[in-house]
């Protein structure tokens, strides 16, 4: 059975439209809300899912969003450290989808592979959409610099899998394509608590998204985000949004609007 540990690696202030289809939301503000990655441990090796941004300032540069920031016990490095484990002993780290504060400052990590689905590393190295979107620029909430890594240097460490892939024993990754992106995917872990769901930002807000089958308000196709939600649901015990300020403070978790 493994645990799975949130790992705070910095915080946003992002407009509360994208927690909701087409920013249908009485909430127009902004909200801050925390970066997380995930450390699942109790298995032969720990496994990291997501490594949280690259720079907080290239948030607003680069992808023109409010403010982000992270605190120096909020690198990856502290955060696994809490853990007693360095950047050297993550051997697997799974990316979700490679925005730029899931995948940022990969090359961090000396020893580990990238499972990353190729579908997502194809479109971030040449989003398709608006040649200048007011938010996110031409790159898409991709950032360039993640993309190069991946791409040259650390290309002999990047797993690309194609749909479903079997990690570890209880371990799952699940292709959801377009959805959140070209290529977001979902890992499963075989938890005390029952199946724990890594979602990246499939889901934001778990009474929304899920609870009220309303999607976040970023996808790419809607029927797609639509099944896709219903699979987590599905398969899903206990849902952690990469977003939720109630999953960076576990020990507490919730499923749905039941536990409102
Ligand atoms: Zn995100």
């Amino acid at each position: 059975m493994y645990k799975v540990h949130p790992l705070v690696v910095g915080q946003a202030h992002v407009g509360a439209v994208l927690d909701v289809f087409w920013s249908l939301t009485k909430a127009q503000g902004q909200v801050e809300v925390p970066i997380l990655a995930f450390l699942i441990e109790g298995g032969p090796e720990p496994i990291l899912v997501d490594t949280g941004m690259r720079n907080p300032e290239r948030a607003q540069t680069v992808h023109r969003l409010g403010v982000h920031s992270t605190t120096p016990e909020q690198s990856l490095q502290a955060q696994l450290a809490r853990h007693d484990l360095g950047l050297e002993d993550v051997r697997t780290t799974v990316l979700t989808h490679l925005h730029y504060d899931h995948s940022g400052g990969v090359e961090l990590l000396p020893n580990s592979r990238f499972v990353v689905q190729r579908t997502e590393l194809m479109a971030a190295a040449a989003p398709m959409g608006p040649d200048d979107l007011e938010l996110g620029s031409r790159d898409m909430f991709f950032d360039r610099k993640d993309v190069a890594a991946l791409v040259d240097p650390l290309w002999d460490r990047v797993d690309l899998i194609e749909g479903d892939r079997r990690i570890l024993p209880g371990i799952d990754c699940v292709l959801y394509a377009n959805s959140h992106t070209p290529g977001s995917q979902c890992v499963y872990v075989e938890t005390e608590d029952g199946v724990v769901a890594l979602v990246g930002d499939m889901v934001r807000k778990v009474d929304l998204n899920i609870g009220k089958e309303i999607p976040p308000g970023l996808f790419y196709d809607l029927e797609s985000m639509m099944r896709a939600m219903a699979d987590i649901k599905a398969r899903a015990d206990l849902i952690y949004p990469a977003h939720d300020p109630r999953v960076a403070s576990l020990g507490h978790a919730y499923t749905g609007p039941q536990d409102e």
